[in-house]
C-alpha cells in the first residue's frame, strides 16, 4: 500500500507515479490518476468558494458515476465529510438523512431532482446538479478555492454512510481515513495475501458506492493504484460484458449478485477467464451457490464479513478454505491479523469456544461514533469492541460461523431458530431457486416458521409443499421445520443484497414491529 496515510496521500501518490492509469471507468467516462488528482482539487477548490469548512457534511444523491469519487477526494482534501445517499430512497427519508447529518451542500443528479423538491423539510443551502449543461462542471470551474489545503490524519472523518435501516431508523455511521487502511495495512504488514491488489488489477464494484462494501473496494483499489469499474447501477448482462471487455481481474459482490450473474441464460466459465478472485460478502451466502460459483466462475474466492459499523471487513474466509465439501464452507472466515473476535451471551458473559451468542469485533478500522447518537454509540461501540447484533460463535481453530442476525431469530416453543439455517437447507432442493424464512404468531408455540420458495424454474412436476417437508424432516429438527410453505416469484431485497424480511414478515404482525427476541 505505498505507505500512504490517508486518502488524499492516495490521490497526490498515484497522480505523480502513474498519471496515465486509469483510476475509474464507468459508462464511456474514463478518469486517470492524474485526472482524478486534478478535477479532485478543483471541486476542492469550488467547495471552500461555497464556504464549506472541515468537518461540514456534503451529501451525494445520485448514481454511481466517476464524479462521484471525484467528489470523495474532494470531500478528503477539504476535511468534509462526505454522505452518500441511496438512491432508491424516497423523499421522506433522503430529508431523514439530509436532516440529520446537517448537510450543507448537495450533489443531486437530474433523475433525482424530483425526491429532493418532493421532501417536507427544506433542500440543503447550497444544491449543485450533476448533470445539467451549467451544473456540476460550471459550479467547478467557478471555484477560486480560498483557505489552506487541509491537512487530514487517519482520525479525521471522511465519509458518514447511513444503515440500511432494515433493523431499525437509519444511524449514520461515522468513518475516518482509518477505516479505509487499517485492514490492508495489517495484512501487508503479517503477509497476508486472502485479499490483495496487484499492479495492472481491474477491479469490478458490484456493490454500490453508497454502502461500506463498495466504498471500500473502491478505496482499496484507488489506495493500490489499480483499476476501479463502476456501474451506474448493478445489472447482470452488464456485469458479465464488462468483465469480458475491459478483461475484469478482481470483483467485490454480494451473493444475491453472484446468483444474478450465473442464472444469465448463456452464461459459463468461458464469460469469466479473466477473473482471478472475487471478494463476496454482505450477508449470508448458502453452500449450493457458493459450490456454483465456484464451478462456474472458476477464480479464488474470498468472503469478508463484517458491518458499515466496522469499517466494512474484519474476518475473512481465505481462498484456501474454498474446498466444495470442506466444513470451513459454512464459515464466514478468520479475524485479520490485528482484529480480535469474542462471542457474548446475556449480561455481556464471554462465551466459550463453540457456544452461541453475540459476536464483538475489535478491529482498527471501527467507527467514530454514530453522528449525534452518544447513547447509541455507547450501546454498540464498548472500550473498542464493536457489538454486531449477528449470533454466532468460535471454533477451535478460529473460524467463525455467523447464524443470522439476532433480531431475526424466530423464538419457537423458546428455541432459537436462525433463517439462514432453513434457507441454506431449503435451497439444497433441486426445485427451489430462493428460500426466505420468516417467524409468523402462533398461538401454542410463540412462533412458527413460515418458509416463502423461489421454485426453480424446471419443466414438468410442479414444486409442492409436501415435497419440501419431505426433504427437509430428515435434515432439520422438528422445532426449525417451516409449519407452512407459500410460493412467491422474487425475494425482495435491498441494494447490498439484504433480504427485506420486514417486508414479507408485516403481514403477519398487523405492520406492527414485531417483538425483539
Ligand atoms: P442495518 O443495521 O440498519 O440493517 P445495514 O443492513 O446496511 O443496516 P450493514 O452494515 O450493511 O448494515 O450490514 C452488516 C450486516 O450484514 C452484518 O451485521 C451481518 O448481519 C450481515 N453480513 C455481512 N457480511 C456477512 C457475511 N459474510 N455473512 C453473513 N452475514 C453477513
Amino acid at each position: 500500500h505505498h505507505g500512504l496515510t490517508t486518502l488524499v496521500d492516495t490521490a497526490h501518490f498515484h497522480a505523480e507515479h502513474q498519471p496515465d492509469t486509469p483510476a475509474v471507468v464507468c459508462g464511456a467516462a474514463t478518469l486517470t490518476y492524474a485526472d482524478l488528482h486534478r478535477e479532485s482539487s478543483r471541486t476542492a477548490r469550488a467547495l471552500r468558494s461555497a464556504g464549506l469548512s472541515p468537518g461540514d457534511r456534503v451529501a451525494y444523491l445520485g448514481k454511481e458515476s466517476e464524479r462521484y469519487y471525484e467528489i470523495l477526494f474532494a470531500c478528503a482534501k477539504t476535511g468534509t465529510v462526505l454522505v452518500p445517499v441511496n438512491w432508491r430512497l424516497t423523499s421522506p427519508e433522503v430529508s431523514h438523512i439530509l436532516q440529520d447529518s446537517d448537510t450543507r451542500l448537495l450533489f443531486v443528479e437530474e433523475e433525482f431532482r424530483p425526491v429532493v423538491d418532493g421532501m417536507p423539510s427544506a433542500a440543503p443551502d447550497h444544491v449543485v446538479a450533476l448533470d445539467e449543461a451549467e451544473g456540476y462542471a460550471t459550479w467547478k470551474a467557478a471555484g477560486t478555492g480560498g483557505g489552506e489545503a487541509y491537512e487530514a490524519t487517519r482520525d479525521t472523518p471522511v465519509a458518514q454512510l447511513y444503515t440500511s435501516g432494515t433493523t431499525g431508523l437509519p444511524k449514520g455511521v461515522v468513518l475516518a481515513h482509518r477505516s479505509f487502511f487499517a485492514i490492508a495495512d495489517a495484512m501487508a504488514e503479517a503477509d497476508v495475501d486472502w485479499i490483495d491488489w496487484q499492479a495492472g488489477d481491474v477491479a469490478l464494484i458490484g456493490i454500490p458506492g453508497f454502502h461500506i462494501g463498495g466504498l471500500w473496494w473502491a478505496t482499496q483499489n484507488f489506495n493500490a493504484g489499480t483499476t476501479v469499474v463502476a456501474m451506474p447501477a448493478f445489472d447482470a448482462t452488464e456485469a458479465v460484458e464488462l468483465i469480458r471487455r475491459l478483461g475484469v481481474t478482481t470483483a467485490c459482490v454480494v451473493p444475491a449478485m453472484l446468483r444474478m450473474m450465473l442464472t444469465r441464460p448463456g452464461v459459463g466459465p468461458a464469460d469469466f477467464v479473466t477473473l482471478r478472485k472475487i471478494v463476496y460478502g454482505g450477508s449470508p451466502i448458502s453452500e449450493t451457490l457458493l459450490e456454483q460459483s465456484l464451478a462456474v466462475f472458476r477464480c479464488e474466492f474470498a468472503q469478508i464479513y463484517g458491518l458499515t459499523e466496522t469499517g466494512n471487513t474484519a474476518v475473512c474466509l481465505p481462498p484456501a478454505a474454498h474446498e466444495p465439501g470442506s466444513s470451513l464452507m459454512q464459515a464466514a472466515g478468520r479475524p485479520y491479523p490485528g482484529v480480535q473476535v469474542k462471542v457474548v451471551g446475556d449480561h455481556g458473559v464471554v462465551l466459550p469456544l463453540g457456544a452461541v451468542g453475540e459476536v464483538c469485533l475489535g478491529t482498527p478500522a471501527h467507527m467514530v461514533e454514530y453522528w449525534n447518537l452518544p447513547d447509541k454509540t455507547a450501546e454498540t461501540l464498548v472500550d473498542g469492541w464493536i457489538r454486531t447484533g449477528d449470533a454466532g460463535f468460535v471454533d477451535e481453530a478460529g473460524y467463525v460461523y455467523i447464524r443470522d442476525r439476532i433480531k431475526d431469530a424466530i423464538l419457537v416453543a423458546g428455541e432459537n431458530v436462525y433463517p439462514a439455517e432453513i434457507e441454506n437447507v431449503l435451497e439444497r432442493h433441486p426445485g427451489v431457486a430462493e428460500a426466505v424464512v420468516v417467524g409468523a404468531p402462533d398461538d401454542r408455540w410463540g412462533e412458527y416458521v413460515h418458509a416463502f420458495v423461489v421454485p426453480e424454474d424446471l419443466a414438468g412436476e410442479p414444486l409442492r409443499a409436501r415435497d419440501l417437508h419431505t426433504f427437509l424432516t430428515p435434515r432439520l429438527a422438528a422445532f426449525k421445520l417451516p409449519a407452512k410453505y407459500e410460493f412467491i416469484d422474487h425475494v425482495p431485497r435491498n441494494p447490498s443484497g439484504k433480504i427485506l424480511r420486514r417486508e414479507l414478515r408485516n403481514r403477519f404482525w398487523d405492520g406492527s414491529d414485531r417483538k425483539v427476541n
